[in-house]
């Protein structure tokens, strides 16, 4: 558990290499499982780009 040399956030797959970048409890414990841009304070971060295009099957144009 001391080993801090590879960490990988499980969601995004980004390498956690600082502390600071881990993710945090509510109660402020650290949580190895995801990097503080995913999971912060005790949520996991929504940081999804909300992709509001359309899709229309109107590509073939006649
Ligand atoms: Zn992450």
């Amino acid at each position: 558990m001391e080993t801090l040399g590879k960490n990988i956030c499980q969601r995004c797959r980004k390498s956690i290499h600082r502390l600071a970048d881990f993710g945090s409890y509510l109660d402020g414990t650290i949580n190895t499982e995801y990097c503080h841009n995913c999971y912060s304070h005790g949520v996991l971060v929504n940081n999804e780009i909300m992709l509001v295009s359309k899709i229309d099957n109107s590509m073939a144009t006649p």
